[in-house]
């Protein structure tokens, strides 16, 4: 597979929720070595398409291939080449890290004691390094986040897909993940980066996809959106959402907080 063939790509992409249709025809063509920004309001949709990518949810309409597979089939081949943040993580508490990792070595294939010692390296260079025999319950919640953001690379994926990967990193590690995302681009990994930090979308992606209510309203580098919209990206996503009440909203917000 060059550069210039799809490692993503998804046509007319359909989901709905009982009678509810969330995803209204999704179109995507995906390169190799993108850091892509995936934005778009509460509800907009974005999990729901990157869960079909990684084949928790099924049902959808259309067809979704990654790294040249048609995922339809139920194949898990191609799982081993992807790795995941969640927004919300439903990390094994009761785990250490060392069990957490050994476990996730044996899903993916891997040699346990290669991998622990690689995992050391890597929570040694975030900083958490002591607590590899601590149970997870016991972390801080940036310490929780820095051991997903591991465990999600630990296999050396192809592909990405951090669902709001700074929350609860302090400023030093921030940079270091951002470090660790261009380098990993550059050497032709592909980057599906959600959030709802629009400074850190505009800065780290190569090109920036807003969902809205099912549907990609805009697809491009932040300069292209710029050309089309003005302003940062914040208020190139309130134009293309049509939102420009927030003053209103928060004063009628405040209003009723002094009603007591
Ligand atoms: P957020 O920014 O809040 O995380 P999102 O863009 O990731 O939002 P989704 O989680 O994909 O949005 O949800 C899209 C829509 O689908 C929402 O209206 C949500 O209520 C609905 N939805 C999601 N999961 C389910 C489910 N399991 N059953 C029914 N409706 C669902």
């Amino acid at each position: 597979m060059d550069n210039l063939e799809s490692i993503i790509s998804i046509k007319n992409l359909e989901m709905s929720y009982g009678s509810k249709k969330v995803l209204k025809g999704i179109n995507l063509e995906i390169p190799r070595g993108q850091i892509i920004g995936y934005i778009g309001a509460n509800g907009a949709g974005k999990s729901t398409t990157i869960k079909i990518m990684l084949g928790i949810i099924q049902g959808y309409e259309g067809k979704v291939e990654i790294l040249g597979q048609d995922i339809s089939d139920g194949s898990v081949e191609y799982k081993k080449r992807i790795g995941y943040v969640p927004e919300l993580a439903d990390i094994y508490e009761n785990l250490t890290a060392y069990e957490y990792i050994s476990f996730l070595g044996a899903i993916y294939g891997l040699e346990e004691k290669k991998l622990i010692e690689r995992s050391k390296k890597l929570m040694g260079l975030f900083g958490i390094k002591t607590t590899l025999n601590s149970r997870i319950s016991s972390y801080s919640k940036g310490m929780k986040q820095k051991l997903l953001i591991i465990c999600s690379l630990i296999h050396n994926p192809d592909i990405l897909f951090f669902d709001e990967p700074l929350s609860g990193l302090d400023a030093n590690s921030v940079m270091v993940f951002k470090e660790v995302m261009h380098t990993l681009a550059k050497e032709g990994k592909t980057i599906f980066y959600s959030s709802h930090i629009m400074d850190v979308v505009e800065k780290v992606s190569d090109r920036i996809l807003l969902l809205n209510d099912g549907k990609v309203v805009a697809d491009g580098s932040f300069e292209e959106l710029r050309n089309k919209s003005q302003g940062s990206l914040e208020e190139i996503f309130n134009q293309l959402t049509g939102f420009n009440e927030h003053e209103k909203i928060a004063s009628d917000f405040v209003s009723l907080i002094k009603e007591v």
